[in-house]
Protein backbone atom coordinates (compact mmCIF):
# COMPACT_ATOMS: atom_id res chain seq x y z
CA UNK A 1 0.00 0.00 0.00
CA UNK A 2 3.11 2.39 0.81
CA UNK A 3 3.93 1.37 -2.87
CA UNK A 4 0.57 2.27 -4.18
CA UNK A 5 0.69 5.84 -2.45
CA UNK A 6 3.70 6.95 -3.99
CA UNK A 7 2.75 5.93 -7.53
CA UNK A 8 1.85 9.52 -8.14
CA UNK A 9 -1.13 10.01 -10.24
CA UNK A 10 -2.96 13.34 -11.87
CA UNK A 11 -3.47 15.79 -8.99
CA UNK A 12 -7.33 15.64 -8.82
CA UNK A 13 -9.75 16.12 -5.49
CA UNK A 14 -9.26 12.59 -4.46
CA UNK A 15 -5.80 12.85 -4.46
CA UNK A 16 -7.01 15.57 -1.86
CA UNK A 17 -9.23 13.32 0.03
CA UNK A 18 -6.31 10.67 0.14
CA UNK A 19 -3.65 12.92 1.60
CA UNK A 20 -5.76 13.74 4.60
CA UNK A 21 -6.27 10.19 5.37
CA UNK A 22 -2.91 9.07 4.66
CA UNK A 23 -1.80 11.65 7.54
CA UNK A 24 -4.53 10.53 9.86
CA UNK A 25 -3.48 6.96 8.92
CA UNK A 26 0.14 8.00 9.68
CA UNK A 27 -0.66 9.70 13.00
CA UNK A 28 -2.92 6.90 14.53
CA UNK A 29 -0.79 3.80 13.56
CA UNK A 30 -3.56 2.34 11.39
CA UNK A 31 -3.86 -1.28 10.77
CA UNK A 32 -2.37 -1.41 6.85
CA UNK A 33 -5.14 -3.47 5.69
CA UNK A 34 -7.61 -1.32 6.94
CA UNK A 35 -5.63 1.71 5.73
CA UNK A 36 -5.15 -0.21 1.95
CA UNK A 37 -9.18 -0.59 2.01
CA UNK A 38 -10.08 2.72 3.10
CA UNK A 39 -7.84 4.45 0.29
CA UNK A 40 -10.65 2.91 -2.05
CA UNK A 41 -14.56 3.72 -2.37
CA UNK A 42 -16.76 0.71 -1.92
CA UNK A 43 -18.75 1.45 -4.85
CA UNK A 44 -18.95 3.62 -7.78
CA UNK A 45 -21.74 3.96 -10.11
CA UNK A 46 -21.50 5.76 -13.65
CA UNK A 47 -25.07 6.27 -15.22
CA UNK A 48 -25.69 7.90 -18.83
CA UNK A 49 -29.02 9.43 -18.89
CA UNK A 50 -31.02 10.34 -21.98
CA UNK A 51 -32.97 13.01 -21.23
CA UNK A 52 -35.26 14.60 -23.63
CA UNK A 53 -35.20 18.53 -23.70
CA UNK A 54 -37.83 20.56 -24.18
CA UNK A 55 -37.28 21.32 -27.75
CA UNK A 56 -37.46 17.88 -28.70
CA UNK A 57 -34.10 17.09 -29.09
CA UNK A 58 -32.19 14.00 -26.57
CA UNK A 59 -29.46 14.98 -24.69
CA UNK A 60 -27.44 12.81 -22.93
CA UNK A 61 -25.33 13.15 -19.51
CA UNK A 62 -22.97 11.60 -17.20
CA UNK A 63 -24.19 10.97 -13.80
CA UNK A 64 -22.55 9.07 -10.64
CA UNK A 65 -23.34 7.67 -7.30
CA UNK A 66 -20.21 6.98 -4.99
CA UNK A 67 -20.24 4.99 -1.94
CA UNK A 68 -17.31 5.21 0.32
CA UNK A 69 -17.78 3.24 3.14
CA UNK A 70 -21.22 1.82 5.13
CA UNK A 71 -19.58 0.18 8.07
CA UNK A 72 -20.87 2.39 10.39
CA UNK A 73 -24.08 2.08 8.93
CA UNK A 74 -26.09 2.87 5.54
CA UNK A 75 -24.57 5.60 3.34
CA UNK A 76 -25.26 9.19 3.11
CA UNK A 77 -24.46 11.77 1.13
CA UNK A 78 -25.82 14.61 -0.95
CA UNK A 79 -26.46 14.73 -4.93
CA UNK A 80 -24.76 17.81 -7.14
CA UNK A 81 -25.31 19.02 -10.38
CA UNK A 82 -22.71 21.20 -11.72
CA UNK A 83 -21.10 21.44 -15.00
CA UNK A 84 -17.51 20.27 -13.47
CA UNK A 85 -19.00 17.22 -11.72
CA UNK A 86 -16.54 14.43 -12.55
CA UNK A 87 -16.03 10.71 -10.90
CA UNK A 88 -12.66 11.91 -8.83
CA UNK A 89 -14.81 14.74 -7.20
CA UNK A 90 -17.77 12.34 -6.15
CA UNK A 91 -15.19 9.82 -4.81
CA UNK A 92 -13.93 12.84 -2.76
CA UNK A 93 -17.15 14.09 -1.37
CA UNK A 94 -18.02 10.48 -1.01
CA UNK A 95 -15.23 9.96 2.09
CA UNK A 96 -15.16 13.36 3.08
CA UNK A 97 -18.67 12.17 4.21
CA UNK A 98 -17.65 9.03 5.78
CA UNK A 99 -15.65 11.23 7.79
CA UNK A 100 -18.24 13.80 8.65
CA UNK A 101 -20.31 11.02 9.85
CA UNK A 102 -17.67 9.50 12.02
CA UNK A 103 -16.76 13.28 13.75
CA UNK A 104 -20.37 13.52 14.99
CA UNK A 105 -20.97 10.09 15.39
CA UNK A 106 -24.07 9.19 13.78
CA UNK A 107 -24.26 5.96 12.38
CA UNK A 108 -23.91 6.67 8.73
CA UNK A 109 -21.19 6.08 6.39
CA UNK A 110 -20.44 8.13 3.37
CA UNK A 111 -21.72 8.30 -0.56
CA UNK A 112 -22.32 11.34 -2.63
CA UNK A 113 -23.77 11.60 -6.40
CA UNK A 114 -23.90 13.96 -8.89
CA UNK A 115 -24.84 14.86 -12.44
CA UNK A 116 -22.49 16.41 -14.93
CA UNK A 117 -25.16 19.04 -16.38
CA UNK A 118 -25.98 22.91 -15.90
CA UNK A 119 -29.17 23.25 -14.00
CA UNK A 120 -28.99 27.32 -14.16
CA UNK A 121 -29.63 26.47 -18.41
CA UNK A 122 -32.38 23.81 -17.92
CA UNK A 123 -36.21 24.35 -17.67
CA UNK A 124 -37.79 22.82 -14.31
CA UNK A 125 -39.55 20.02 -16.27
CA UNK A 126 -36.10 19.15 -17.84
CA UNK A 127 -34.45 18.85 -14.34
CA UNK A 128 -37.70 17.02 -13.13
CA UNK A 129 -37.08 14.73 -15.83
CA UNK A 130 -33.14 14.54 -15.30
CA UNK A 131 -33.58 13.73 -12.10
CA UNK A 132 -36.53 10.88 -12.12
CA UNK A 133 -34.03 9.40 -14.64
CA UNK A 134 -31.09 9.69 -12.25
CA UNK A 135 -32.94 8.18 -9.50
CA UNK A 136 -34.36 5.31 -11.06
CA UNK A 137 -30.93 4.59 -12.38
CA UNK A 138 -29.11 4.66 -9.05
CA UNK A 139 -32.37 3.05 -7.54
CA UNK A 140 -30.80 -0.58 -7.57
CA UNK A 141 -28.32 1.27 -4.71
CA UNK A 142 -30.05 3.92 -3.05
CA UNK A 143 -32.78 2.89 0.31
CA UNK A 144 -33.65 3.91 3.93
CA UNK A 145 -31.43 1.03 4.84
CA UNK A 146 -29.05 1.21 2.08
CA UNK A 147 -28.04 4.98 1.09
CA UNK A 148 -29.76 8.00 1.28
CA UNK A 149 -29.50 10.98 -1.01
CA UNK A 150 -30.01 14.37 0.03
CA UNK A 151 -29.18 18.40 -1.47
CA UNK A 152 -26.22 19.75 -2.44
CA UNK A 153 -24.94 22.16 -4.51
CA UNK A 154 -27.80 23.25 -6.95
CA UNK A 155 -30.68 20.55 -5.60
CA UNK A 156 -33.00 21.43 -3.30
CA UNK A 157 -36.01 19.88 -1.37
CA UNK A 158 -38.02 19.70 -5.11
CA UNK A 159 -35.17 17.59 -6.14
CA UNK A 160 -35.67 15.50 -3.34
CA UNK A 161 -39.45 15.35 -3.74
CA UNK A 162 -39.03 13.68 -7.12
CA UNK A 163 -36.48 11.23 -5.80
CA UNK A 164 -38.75 10.13 -3.37
CA UNK A 165 -41.86 9.81 -5.46
CA UNK A 166 -39.43 7.86 -8.27
CA UNK A 167 -38.10 5.68 -5.90
CA UNK A 168 -41.87 4.98 -4.16
CA UNK A 169 -43.42 4.41 -7.07
CA UNK A 170 -40.87 1.65 -7.52
CA UNK A 171 -41.69 -0.01 -4.39
CA UNK A 172 -45.22 0.87 -4.59
CA UNK A 173 -45.60 2.60 -1.06
CA UNK A 174 -44.68 5.85 -0.24
CA UNK A 175 -40.94 5.43 1.40
CA UNK A 176 -40.06 9.15 2.88
CA UNK A 177 -37.29 7.96 4.49
CA UNK A 178 -35.45 7.08 1.39
CA UNK A 179 -33.94 10.84 1.13
CA UNK A 180 -33.42 13.94 3.76
CA UNK A 181 -33.72 17.09 3.18
CA UNK A 182 -37.33 17.33 1.36
CA UNK A 183 -40.45 19.59 1.82
CA UNK A 184 -41.95 19.14 5.43
CA UNK A 185 -44.96 18.32 3.73
CA UNK A 186 -43.56 15.09 2.85
CA UNK A 187 -41.59 14.41 5.78
CA UNK A 188 -38.84 16.74 5.89
CA UNK A 189 -38.14 17.34 9.02
CA UNK A 190 -37.83 21.39 10.43
CA UNK A 191 -34.72 22.71 11.05
CA UNK A 192 -32.95 20.83 8.39
CA UNK A 193 -32.95 23.94 5.32
CA UNK A 194 -31.14 26.29 8.32
CA UNK A 195 -28.54 22.86 9.53
CA UNK A 196 -25.65 23.54 8.00
CA UNK A 197 -25.39 27.03 8.63
CA UNK A 198 -26.20 26.57 12.11
CA UNK A 199 -23.71 23.56 12.59
CA UNK A 200 -21.14 26.39 11.35
CA UNK A 201 -22.43 28.99 14.04
CA UNK A 202 -22.48 26.24 16.80
CA UNK A 203 -18.90 25.87 16.01
CA UNK A 204 -17.81 29.08 15.57
CA UNK A 205 -19.04 30.40 18.58
CA UNK A 206 -16.76 27.57 20.48
CA UNK A 207 -13.96 29.06 18.95
CA UNK A 208 -14.36 31.80 19.44
CA UNK A 209 -14.24 31.91 22.62
CA UNK A 210 -11.01 29.76 22.68
CA UNK A 211 -9.65 32.96 21.28
CA UNK A 212 -11.53 35.24 23.39
CA UNK A 213 -12.94 36.71 20.68
CA UNK A 214 -16.38 38.73 20.59
CA UNK A 215 -18.88 37.37 18.28
CA UNK A 216 -21.36 40.54 19.09
CA UNK A 217 -18.52 42.63 18.37
CA UNK A 218 -17.08 40.79 15.40
CA UNK A 219 -17.48 41.04 11.26
CA UNK A 220 -18.09 37.88 9.40
CA UNK A 221 -17.16 37.57 5.16
CA UNK A 222 -19.59 34.56 3.43
CA UNK A 223 -18.33 32.98 0.09
CA UNK A 224 -21.26 31.13 -1.57
CA UNK A 225 -24.84 32.79 -0.99
CA UNK A 226 -26.48 29.39 -1.30
CA UNK A 227 -28.26 27.12 1.05
CA UNK A 228 -24.84 27.01 3.67
CA UNK A 229 -24.18 30.34 3.23
CA UNK A 230 -27.82 32.29 2.99
CA UNK A 231 -28.20 30.04 6.80
CA UNK A 232 -24.70 30.87 8.23
CA UNK A 233 -25.27 34.36 7.31
CA UNK A 234 -28.77 34.66 8.82
CA UNK A 235 -27.70 33.13 11.51
CA UNK A 236 -24.35 34.84 12.59
CA UNK A 237 -26.55 38.23 11.96
CA UNK A 238 -29.21 37.05 14.71
CA UNK A 239 -26.54 36.18 16.73
CA UNK A 240 -25.55 39.66 16.67
CA UNK A 241 -22.47 39.64 14.30
CA UNK A 242 -21.83 41.74 11.30
CA UNK A 243 -21.98 40.52 7.86
CA UNK A 244 -19.79 42.97 6.04
CA UNK A 245 -19.42 40.66 2.85
CA UNK A 246 -21.23 37.81 0.94
CA UNK A 247 -21.03 36.89 -2.69
CA UNK A 248 -22.27 33.66 -5.48
CA UNK A 249 -21.05 32.79 -8.59
CA UNK A 250 -21.39 36.54 -9.95
CA UNK A 251 -19.64 37.75 -7.47
CA UNK A 252 -19.81 39.61 -4.47
CA UNK A 253 -20.74 43.17 -2.20
CA UNK A 254 -19.71 44.88 0.31
CA UNK A 255 -20.81 47.05 2.99
CA UNK A 256 -18.42 47.86 6.07
CA UNK A 257 -21.63 48.86 8.24
CA UNK A 258 -23.13 45.35 7.68
CA UNK A 259 -25.77 43.71 5.33
CA UNK A 260 -29.32 42.66 6.36
CA UNK A 261 -28.68 38.88 5.00
CA UNK A 262 -32.52 38.87 4.70
CA UNK A 263 -32.86 42.10 1.82
CA UNK A 264 -29.53 40.50 0.09
CA UNK A 265 -31.80 37.56 -0.08
CA UNK A 266 -34.67 39.00 -1.39
CA UNK A 267 -32.59 41.01 -4.13
CA UNK A 268 -31.25 37.82 -4.97
CA UNK A 269 -34.41 35.40 -5.65
CA UNK A 270 -35.83 39.16 -7.30
CA UNK A 271 -32.82 39.29 -9.90
CA UNK A 272 -30.50 36.50 -10.17
CA UNK A 273 -27.49 37.43 -7.64
CA UNK A 274 -26.12 39.21 -4.31
CA UNK A 275 -25.25 41.60 -7.11
CA UNK A 276 -28.82 42.69 -7.55
CA UNK A 277 -28.21 44.43 -3.94
CA UNK A 278 -27.29 47.58 -4.28
CA UNK A 279 -26.54 48.58 -0.98
CA UNK A 280 -22.72 47.96 -0.90
CA UNK A 281 -19.62 47.93 -3.15
CA UNK A 282 -18.92 45.14 -5.77
CA UNK A 283 -16.11 43.04 -4.97
CA UNK A 284 -14.60 39.49 -6.32
CA UNK A 285 -14.78 36.51 -4.97
CA UNK A 286 -11.21 36.75 -4.47
CA UNK A 287 -11.35 39.90 -2.62
CA UNK A 288 -13.82 37.86 -0.59
CA UNK A 289 -11.58 35.42 1.06
CA UNK A 290 -8.46 37.82 1.56
CA UNK A 291 -10.92 40.39 3.49
CA UNK A 292 -10.31 41.46 7.06
CA UNK A 293 -12.77 40.09 8.88
CA UNK A 294 -13.38 37.96 12.30
CA UNK A 295 -14.55 34.82 10.64
CA UNK A 296 -14.44 33.77 6.97
CA UNK A 297 -16.91 31.60 6.07
CA UNK A 298 -16.32 29.44 2.49
CA UNK A 299 -19.73 28.18 1.81
CA UNK A 300 -18.88 27.51 -1.93
CA UNK A 301 -17.21 25.31 -3.94
CA UNK A 302 -13.92 23.52 -3.47
CA UNK A 303 -10.22 24.80 -3.82
CA UNK A 304 -10.78 28.19 -3.54
CA UNK A 305 -8.47 28.73 -0.36
CA UNK A 306 -4.97 27.68 -2.48
CA UNK A 307 -1.52 28.15 -1.62
CA UNK A 308 -1.67 31.60 -3.80
CA UNK A 309 -4.14 33.29 -1.58
CA UNK A 310 -3.90 31.75 2.03
CA UNK A 311 -0.69 33.71 2.52
CA UNK A 312 -3.46 36.93 2.31
CA UNK A 313 -6.00 35.57 4.65
CA UNK A 314 -7.09 38.11 7.21
CA UNK A 315 -9.59 36.36 9.07
CA UNK A 316 -9.05 35.25 12.63
CA UNK A 317 -11.13 31.79 12.14
CA UNK A 318 -12.13 29.86 8.99
CA UNK A 319 -15.51 28.03 9.30
CA UNK A 320 -15.70 25.59 6.59
CA UNK A 321 -19.03 25.66 5.16
CA UNK A 322 -18.46 24.18 2.06
CA UNK A 323 -16.86 20.64 1.30
CA UNK A 324 -13.16 20.68 0.55
CA UNK A 325 -12.59 24.48 0.27
CA UNK A 326 -8.73 24.77 1.11
CA UNK A 327 -6.16 22.77 -0.67
CA UNK A 328 -4.11 20.73 1.92
CA UNK A 329 -0.91 22.20 1.37
CA UNK A 330 -2.79 26.11 2.15
CA UNK A 331 -3.67 24.65 5.42
CA UNK A 332 -0.17 24.58 6.72
CA UNK A 333 0.17 28.71 5.91
CA UNK A 334 -3.18 29.20 7.70
CA UNK A 335 -1.50 27.44 10.46
CA UNK A 336 1.57 28.91 10.77
CA UNK A 337 -0.17 32.41 10.01
CA UNK A 338 -2.02 31.39 13.49
CA UNK A 339 -5.37 31.59 11.75
CA UNK A 340 -8.00 29.11 13.28
CA UNK A 341 -9.33 26.63 11.07
CA UNK A 342 -12.64 24.81 11.72
CA UNK A 343 -12.43 21.84 9.08
CA UNK A 344 -15.57 20.94 7.21
CA UNK A 345 -16.00 17.33 8.56
CA UNK A 346 -16.70 19.25 11.45
CA UNK A 347 -18.13 22.89 10.36
CA UNK A 348 -20.70 21.92 8.00
CA UNK A 349 -21.64 18.75 9.73
CA UNK A 350 -24.81 19.97 10.94
CA UNK A 351 -26.27 19.36 7.51
CA UNK A 352 -25.98 15.58 7.66
CA UNK A 353 -26.62 15.45 11.54
CA UNK A 354 -30.20 17.03 10.57
CA UNK A 355 -30.43 14.51 8.19
CA UNK A 356 -29.94 11.88 10.62
CA UNK A 357 -32.89 13.61 12.59
CA UNK A 358 -34.74 13.66 9.74
CA UNK A 359 -34.50 9.35 8.91
CA UNK A 360 -35.35 8.66 12.65
CA UNK A 361 -38.34 10.83 12.34
CA UNK A 362 -39.07 9.24 9.12
CA UNK A 363 -38.75 5.83 10.60
CA UNK A 364 -40.26 5.98 14.28
CA UNK A 365 -43.13 8.03 11.97
CA UNK A 366 -42.94 10.54 14.75
CA UNK A 367 -42.02 14.34 14.18
CA UNK A 368 -39.84 16.79 16.74
CA UNK A 369 -40.42 20.33 17.02
CA UNK A 370 -38.46 23.05 15.88
CA UNK A 371 -36.90 23.43 18.78
CA UNK A 372 -36.07 19.82 19.55
CA UNK A 373 -34.22 19.51 16.43
CA UNK A 374 -31.91 22.76 17.03
CA UNK A 375 -30.96 21.87 20.68
CA UNK A 376 -29.93 18.31 19.70
CA UNK A 377 -28.41 19.93 16.91
CA UNK A 378 -26.67 22.10 19.05
CA UNK A 379 -25.80 19.39 21.73
CA UNK A 380 -24.18 17.22 18.93
CA UNK A 381 -22.10 20.03 17.52
CA UNK A 382 -20.64 21.58 20.25
CA UNK A 383 -19.59 17.88 21.88
CA UNK A 384 -18.48 17.16 18.91
CA UNK A 385 -16.06 20.04 18.74
CA UNK A 386 -14.47 19.70 22.11
CA UNK A 387 -13.81 15.79 21.18
CA UNK A 388 -11.63 17.53 17.59
CA UNK A 389 -9.82 20.45 19.85
CA UNK A 390 -9.04 17.49 22.51
CA UNK A 391 -7.34 15.22 19.83
CA UNK A 392 -5.97 18.07 18.40
CA UNK A 393 -4.62 19.37 21.48
CA UNK A 394 -3.69 15.97 22.88
CA UNK A 395 -1.59 15.35 19.53
CA UNK A 396 0.09 18.76 18.84
CA UNK A 397 -1.93 18.94 15.57
CA UNK A 398 -4.26 20.90 13.32
CA UNK A 399 -7.87 20.69 13.92
CA UNK A 400 -8.25 18.89 10.26
CA UNK A 401 -5.89 16.27 11.34
CA UNK A 402 -7.11 15.89 14.96
CA UNK A 403 -10.64 15.51 13.18
CA UNK A 404 -9.26 13.30 10.65
CA UNK A 405 -7.71 11.05 13.61
CA UNK A 406 -10.80 11.00 15.28
CA UNK A 407 -12.87 10.01 12.48
CA UNK A 408 -10.55 7.38 10.89
CA UNK A 409 -9.93 6.03 13.76
CA UNK A 410 -13.87 5.51 14.54
CA UNK A 411 -14.31 4.17 11.13
CA UNK A 412 -11.19 1.62 11.53
CA UNK A 413 -12.52 0.26 14.89
CA UNK A 414 -16.21 -0.81 13.12
CA UNK A 415 -14.55 -1.88 10.19
CA UNK A 416 -12.48 -4.19 13.06
CA UNK A 417 -15.21 -5.74 14.28
CA UNK A 418 -16.57 -6.21 11.34
CA UNK A 419 -13.94 -8.14 10.50
CA UNK A 420 -13.53 -9.06 6.29
CA UNK A 421 -15.54 -11.23 4.13
CA UNK A 422 -15.08 -14.26 2.88
P1 LIG B 1 -26.15 25.88 -3.12
O1 LIG B 1 -26.26 25.45 -4.52
O2 LIG B 1 -27.38 26.10 -2.34
O3 LIG B 1 -25.26 27.22 -3.04
C1 LIG B 1 -24.01 27.34 -3.63
C2 LIG B 1 -23.66 28.82 -3.67
O4 LIG B 1 -22.31 28.96 -4.13
C3 LIG B 1 -24.53 29.63 -4.64
O5 LIG B 1 -24.81 30.88 -4.07
C4 LIG B 1 -23.62 29.80 -5.86
O6 LIG B 1 -23.91 30.97 -6.60
C5 LIG B 1 -22.28 29.91 -5.18
N1 LIG B 1 -21.17 29.60 -6.07
C6 LIG B 1 -21.10 28.64 -7.03
N2 LIG B 1 -19.92 28.72 -7.66
C7 LIG B 1 -19.24 29.72 -7.08
C8 LIG B 1 -17.95 30.27 -7.28
N3 LIG B 1 -17.14 29.80 -8.23
N4 LIG B 1 -17.57 31.31 -6.48
C9 LIG B 1 -18.39 31.78 -5.52
N5 LIG B 1 -19.62 31.29 -5.29
C10 LIG B 1 -20.03 30.28 -6.05
O7 LIG B 1 -25.20 24.80 -2.40
P2 LIG B 1 -25.08 24.48 -0.85
O8 LIG B 1 -25.95 23.33 -0.55
O9 LIG B 1 -25.21 25.73 -0.07
O10 LIG B 1 -23.58 23.93 -0.79
C11 LIG B 1 -22.46 24.82 -0.68
C12 LIG B 1 -21.27 24.03 -0.15
O11 LIG B 1 -21.59 23.49 1.13
C13 LIG B 1 -20.85 22.83 -1.00
O12 LIG B 1 -19.45 22.66 -0.88
C14 LIG B 1 -21.56 21.68 -0.33
O13 LIG B 1 -20.93 20.44 -0.61
C15 LIG B 1 -21.39 22.09 1.11
N6 LIG B 1 -22.34 21.48 2.04
C16 LIG B 1 -23.67 21.60 1.86
C17 LIG B 1 -24.53 21.05 2.80
C18 LIG B 1 -26.02 21.22 2.70
O14 LIG B 1 -26.70 20.87 3.66
N7 LIG B 1 -26.56 21.76 1.64
C19 LIG B 1 -24.02 20.33 3.89
C20 LIG B 1 -22.65 20.23 4.05
C21 LIG B 1 -21.81 20.82 3.12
Amino acid sequence: MREEKKNKQQENPYDAALKMLDAAAEKINLNENIWKRLRHPRRCLIVTLPVMMDDGSLKIFEGYRVQHDYSRGPAKGGIRYHPDVTLDEMKALAAWMTWKCAVVSIPFGGAKGGVRCNPKEMSRTELERLTRRYASEILIIIGPDKDIPAPDVYTDAQVMAWIMDTYSVAQGHSVPGVVTGKPISLGGTLGRKEATGRGCVFTTVEAAKELRMDLTKSTVAVQGFGNVGVSAAQIFHEAGAKIIAVSDSKGGIYNPRGLDPKKVLAAKLKGSSVLDYKEGDRITNEELITMQCDVLVPAALENVITLKNAPKVRAKIIAEGANGPTVPEADEILQSNGIFVIPDILANAGGVTVSYFEWVQNIQEFFWSEEDVNRRLGEIMVRSYHEVMKATRDHKVTPRLGAYMLAVGRVAEAIEFLGLYP
